[in-house]
């Protein structure tokens, strides 16, 4: 046994070495963790991955958002594997389409919102929300208002890592590199009550957050504006749950103006919210919806935009010609892994499962979580939820010192317990597959209430 752990080890150090000479990784501090050295990931199955250390870890992140239906299933692997050999590329340019991009294309007008009966395809959800940027112009342009250009969007908001999609992004360390934001992208507050809301009600500050809206479009004016985006929970921000107020309020002031409502379900979308999309958690009826992640659960890259009607026929017929596509948009094995996807997420009923089911179950004991002492807030929605931690229970307003600090010491415990689980801020995040088992669930809580057991101890 203890050859094998030296042998196993042996390997990791190998690995992490051959990493840390080649490879810069995504959102990381390359100096701070070549000096540790990454986590290698080497196998995954259902809710759990397991490292090269032969450590099983349940995935409470769901990779990033996007495993919904669990890790390493057959039915995926051999419905690419079929496509692959009748047809491993084409596109759907110039007047050419395949059987995968009709079939997705058909499935998703049926599971989308009534007003969405067409899709654009991409390969991300960045990629999505560029789409979005030059899709919106184009709409008011060709109906003869090109001057209806700029875009709200939420500080703290995540849209993606492109320059589009960073911009339209409210997250201030991005924009700090390159920059961003590219003009006509205007940020206004996030419905953040726990952070952001002073002394008011949840319900009072849901009005007020929607309300900064309004002052936007009366500074900027309508004639300017051509849409409003915004994620259903803001997502990458935090697992931040608007207000009950806050979406009633948005539609309100929306209604019978010519702005166009862009409602991000990259991560919201394909049942992590108890239905099929965000958008009917909280009756957000948009225009436009990006789509990535839970399309096909992350088994291979795809996403979209999905266009309602009123603005489809404007793309369709007096636009004349959208200029705009990538190579891999549509990619008929992503295609063939998506549709399995939504298969699986349609026979095993999985949207019913968290609203009806894991979702409540996992709700309840997250709240019970909220009677730590070192939690100032339990909260989640569907699959995805958050521990927001405080110095000084039960005041929310006070914070600890060096933002970040605490958070990360938290999650570094989590891994180390047997949980992924993401810092922001002083806040635990988490979003399960949808598959996770009540078993499964009660492991994750068990870590949970251990891992805030020893930050608190560090940190108190
Ligand atoms: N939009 C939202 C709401 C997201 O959470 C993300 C990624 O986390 C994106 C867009 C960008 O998606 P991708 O990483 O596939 O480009």
């Amino acid at each position: 046994m203890a050859a094998k752990l030296t042998k196993l080890s042996n390997l990791t150090a190998d690995y992490r070495a051959r990493d840390a000479a080649h490879h810069i990784h995504a959102f990381s501090d390359m100096k701070a963790l070549n000096a540790e050295g990454s986590r290698v990931i080497v196998r995954a199955e259902g809710s759990w991955i397991y490292d090269s250390d032969g450590n099983r870890i349940l995935d409470g992140m769901a990779g990033l958002w996007c495993v919904n239906i669990g890790h390493g299933r057959k039915e995926i692997a051999d419905a690419i594997q079929r496509q692959m050999a009748d047809l491993s590329y084409y596109n759907t340019f110039f007047k050419t389409t395949h059987p995968p991009a009709i079939a997705l294309s058909e499935t998703l007008a049926r599971l989308a919102p009534p007003q969405f009966n067409h899709v654009f395809y991409v390969g991300s959800g960045s990629e999505a929300n560029d789409t979005v940027i030059r899709m919106v112009r184009h709409y008011w342009a060709s109906l003869g208002k090109p001057g209806k250009s700029v875009i709200i969007a939420r500080n703290n908001a995540y849209h993606g890592s492109t320059m589009g999609g960073a911009s339209l992004g409210g997250m201030k360390s991005m924009h700090s590199q390159g920059g961003l934001p590219i003009p006509g992208i205007h940020h206004i507050a996030q419905p953040y009550w726990f952070g952001e809301g002073g002394d008011a009600t949840p319900e009072e500050f849901g009005v007020q957050a929607a309300r900064e809206l309004e002052k936007a479009i009366e500074a900027i004016g309508e004639e300017n504006i051509g849409a409003f985006i915004a994620e259903p929970i803001q997502g990458a921000g935090g697992v931040i749950i608007p207000p009950s107020t806050y979406w009633p309020e948005i539609a309100r002031i929306l209604k019978d103006r010519e702005i166009l409502l862009v409602a991000d379900e990259v991560i919201t979308g394909f049942g992590r919210t108890g239905n099929w999309f965000g958008s009917e958690t909280f009756g957000i009826a948009a225009d436009l919806m990006p789509i990535a992640k839970g399309l096909s659960s992350g088994y291979l890259p795809i996403g979209g935009v999905m266009v309602s009607d009123k603005v489809s026929d404007v793309l369709i017929g007096p636009g004349g010609e959208f200029h705009h596509g990538f190579t891999y948009g549509a990619h008929p094995v992503a295609a063939a892994a998506a549709l399995e996807n939504l298969r699986i997420i349609e026979d095993e009923k999985l949207v019913d499962r968290v609203r009806d089911d894991i979702g409540p179950y996992l709700q309840a004991g997250w709240k019970a979580l909220g009677e730590h002492p070192l939690v100032g807030e339990a909260r989640m929605t569907g699959l995805m939820g958050a521990l927001e931690l405080v110095p000084n229970k039960p005041s929310r307003q006070q914070k600890f010192p060096d933002t970040g600090k605490v958070g990360t010491i938290a999650r570094d415990f989590s891994f180390k317990n047997g949980l992924v689980m993401r810092a922001v801020r002083d806040s635990l995040i988490l979003s399960p597959p949808l598959t996770l088992s009540h078993d499964e669930a009660d492991q994750l809580l068990a870590i949970a209430k251990t891992t805030l057991d020893d930050t608190y101890a560090e940190v108190k």
